[in-house]
């Protein structure tokens, strides 16, 4: 996808701060961080959402992730959790797939905001969902 900015920084032909990369994904500082050391996963081929994703690029990911970015984020920069998180569809604003690698830090005061208003009862939710 030409005007994909993921696409293009995977390309180089716009810059990012390359933490790790081989021939499947590359993780890059988030430009705009929530926490020190807020990274974005990427594959290396233009997919979209969660549905676009195979089991292989899930496994290789977490590997990635268990030997050599949680351990690098934890010595470095000795964070105490890490948050991953993704959005597909709603809440997207990027259309090539990314896990959000969120170090998490005591007092870092990350938070989701949610209404309580727009709430429904768990159960009656629940029953929705397993209703043929
Ligand atoms: P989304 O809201 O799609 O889950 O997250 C997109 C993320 O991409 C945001 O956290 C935003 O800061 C990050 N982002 C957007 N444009 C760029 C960019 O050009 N370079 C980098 N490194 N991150 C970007
Ligand atoms: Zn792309």
């Amino acid at each position: 996808m030409n005007d994909c900015i993921f696409c293009k920084i995977i390309n180089k032909e716009l810059p990012s701060y390359t933490i790790y990369e081989d021939d499947i994904l590359k993780v890059f500082m988030n430009i705009n961080p929530s926490t020190n050391g807020h990274l974005l996963l990427i594959p290396k081929k233009h997919l979209v959402t969660i549905l676009d994703i195979d089991k292989d690029f899930l496994a290789h990911a977490l590997d990635v992730i268990q030997t050599k970015i949680y351990p690098l984020l934890k010595e470095k920069l000795h964070c105490e959790g890490l948050t991953l998180s993704q959005n597909n569809f709603y809440g997207q604003e990027v259309k090539h797939f990314h896990l959000h690698l969120t170090p998490r830090y005591k007092d870092d005061m990350v938070d989701y905001q949610y209404n309580e208003e727009v709430l429904k009862n768990v159960e009656d939710v629940y029953k929705v969902l397993v209703d043929d």
